[in-house]
């Protein structure tokens, strides 16, 4: 898409620090790394989001997804690593070509914070099962 930042990256109007490229995918180095290492992957196909994406686009994209974050972990030798990918405003996406974000994880003083805070009491049994059963019928 010609005014999409990340195509212009792709097709090398921007500039990017290239890590991986195959003919489905591209790998740069994040401009704002959260952590030493922060890596995106997006797909050479331009796609919104995760719900615009076609399955053989998703199909690409992780198939190159272990190679990238096992040369991270060559390097830098991480104990661990968050994948991360953000659909829509809400959910804090700020560049609207889907891209995977690989976040090599250090230790607890690696400055990263990612927060969990179950609302397991609300929704007990009954409740998840009558969730599940609203996805089941949407696919
Ligand atoms: P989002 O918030 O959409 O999940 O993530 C967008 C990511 O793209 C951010 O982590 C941001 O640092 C990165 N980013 C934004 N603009 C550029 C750019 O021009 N070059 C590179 N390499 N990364 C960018
Ligand atoms: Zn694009």
């Amino acid at each position: 898409m010609s005014d999409c930042l990340f195509c212009k990256i792709i097709n090398g109007q921007i500039p990017s620090l290239k890590v991986y490229e195959d003919d489905h995918v591209y790998a740069f180095m994040d401009i704002m790394p959260l952590t030493k290492g922060h890596t995106l992957l997006i797909p050479k196909t331009h796609c919104k989001d995760l719900f615009e994406m076609p399955e053989e686009v998703a199909r690409n994209l992780y198939a190159a997804a272990p190679k990238v974050a096992n040369a991270i972990k060559a390097a830098f030798n991480p104990t661990g690593m968050n994948t991360m990918n953000n659909n829509g405003e809400s959910a804090g996406q700020t560049v609207f070509h889907y891209h995977l974000h690989l976040i090599p994880r250090y230790d607890e003083k690696d400055g990263l914070k990612v927060e969990w805070n179950s609302r397991q009491a609300e929704f007990p049994t009954e409740i998840l099962t009558e969730i599940a059963g609203q996805i089941r019928e949407n696919l």
